[in-house]
């Protein structure tokens, strides 16, 4: 992951994870389309010792598959059992060391008899407020903390997370330190506010304890459910790591993003406008569907911005006006024909008149042209013209087969494990 490796796509299953069989037919399920890291939620010991069996079926019935185990609340004694097993321990820094949100300004009322007035309010504060909150700003600065409060909390982070550090150093396992928007310790919450920022120091204070203690196998994510947040917390990352010289791969995701169309819009929307930025090195969609319906998902993000490709591209034209066939049909004729020619950018363009010019640097152009016919092109240069409209993708697929570029489809496409993965220029 990172340090120039192809952006790794990674999901999360949905199975109970002492369902064992379920759990690994979902595992395999994934990996067959393309889940490059699998993650298993570990909510407790029970489960961090049911991934022993997980990754013992797996490897038997299928083969290796890199398996994530997700830790969060008081998470010591699951992610140290969870290091032996899985290749990556995934940590959350606002959950790790819990503290019940509220549990700060009961210990401040309950020591200040002066600020007792405020110990029926204070508990039901929810520093999540927007910054813009005259009340929320009020009661952080009360209850900010002390130097020598935070250093105790620290202290106690610290001491709770080295076993994990020494285990994950002992297996030979990489760590993510996994912040989410909605899960900050209240520490962080009462010192940042609910702000990127507070996103960044939660994660940066784990990577320092790491460095402190010799461990640097790690990568960070920086989720939130809004993507305007989610980007400037990820960018703040950047540049804060470019300040003190640390350079750990990012992992992008729009988290509770939703499911269908707009679930798939606002995770594109998150993880794209990072990527054109060069951040982010791996990424899982999150949907709340079926996660194997993630995986597509992340493929076209990535193949849309070049940096990996995974099917053929098509290059098509909207058809207007001056379009000499049914565009929509042809283009998904053209697409049957050819869908499975992985590497082949092929153009569909409804018109001679602009369609050569504006189907870019295409391999192969299918372009319509008067009289009801077709002209097929290679690259820039017309290779063959006046074909009649019913004989077009015929000679299209006869082009490709002269050229080399054609292959037989697989005879079930649905038994290919492995997907063609390409490098982009
Ligand atoms: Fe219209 Fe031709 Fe442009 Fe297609 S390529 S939108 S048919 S002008």
């Amino acid at each position: 992951m990172g340090a120039g490796h192809p952006v790794l796509v990674q999901s999360m299953i949905t199975e109970e994870t002492r369902n064992v069989d379920a759990c690994v037919e979902q595992i395999i399920g994934l990996h067959r389309v393309g889940c490059e890291l699998v993650r298993v939620t570990t909510p407790s010991l029970g489960e961090a010792e049911a991934m022993a069996e997980i990754r013992a079926k797996v490897t038997e019935r299928y083969g290796y598959v890199p398996l994530t185990a997700d830790v969060h609340h008081q998470g010591t004694d699951i992610a140290v059992e969870a290091a032996k097993h899985v290749d990556e321990v995934r940590v959350n820094p606002g959950l790790f060391v819990f503290k019940r949100h509220g549990s700060r300004s009961e210990q401040v009322v309950s020591g200040d008899d002066t600020k007792r007035s405020q110990a029926t309010a204070l508990p039901k504060v929810d520093f999540r407020g927007s910054g813009g909150d005259q009340e929320v700003e009020r009661l952080r600065q009360e209850l900010a903390y002390g130097e020598r409060e935070w250093q105790e909390e620290l202290q106690a982070v610290e001491d709770s997370f080295v076993p994990v550090i020494e285990a994950c150093k002992k297996h030979g396992r990489a760590m993510r330190v996994g912040v989410n928007h909605g899960s900050l310790s209240e520490r962080m919450l009462v010192t940042y506010g609910d702000t990127p920022e507070g996103m960044v120091q939660s994660a940066l204070e784990y990577l320092r304890l790491c460095e402190k203690h010799g461990y640097t196998n790690l990568n960070i994510s920086l989720k939130a459910s809004r993507v305007p947040i989610m980007v400037a917390a990820n960018r703040l990352m950047v540049q804060r790591m470019d300040e003190v010289g640390m350079a750990y791969p990012l992992h992008l995701g729009v988290t509770e993003a939703g499911d269908g169309e707009y679930a798939r819009i606002k995770s594109t929307a998150g993880i794209a406008t990072l990527l054109m930025e060069g951040i982010g090195d791996t990424i899982r969609v999150s949907l709340s569907e079926d996660p194997i319906h993630e995986i597509p998902v992340c493929y076209d993000i990535l193949q849309a911005l070049g940096l990996r490709k995974t099917k053929v591209e098509y290059i098509a034209c909207p058809s207007c006006g001056r379009t000499k066939f049914n565009l929509p049909i042809v283009l998904h004729q053209v697409r049957e024909a050819t869908k499975h020619l992985v590497g082949l950018d092929i153009a569909v363009m409804g018109c001679i008149v602009n369609g050569p010019g504006e189907m870019a640097d295409a391999d192969y152009g299918y372009v319509g042209a008067a009289g009801g016919k077709i002209t097929l092109y290679r690259k820039h240069t017309v290779v063959k013209n006046g074909i009649p409209q019913e004989r077009g993708v015929e000679e299209l697929v006869a082009l490709l087969k002269a050229d080399g570029a054609w292959q037989d489809p697989p005879e079930d496409a649905s038994t290919k494990t492995d997907r063609v993965m390409l490098p982009m220029a």
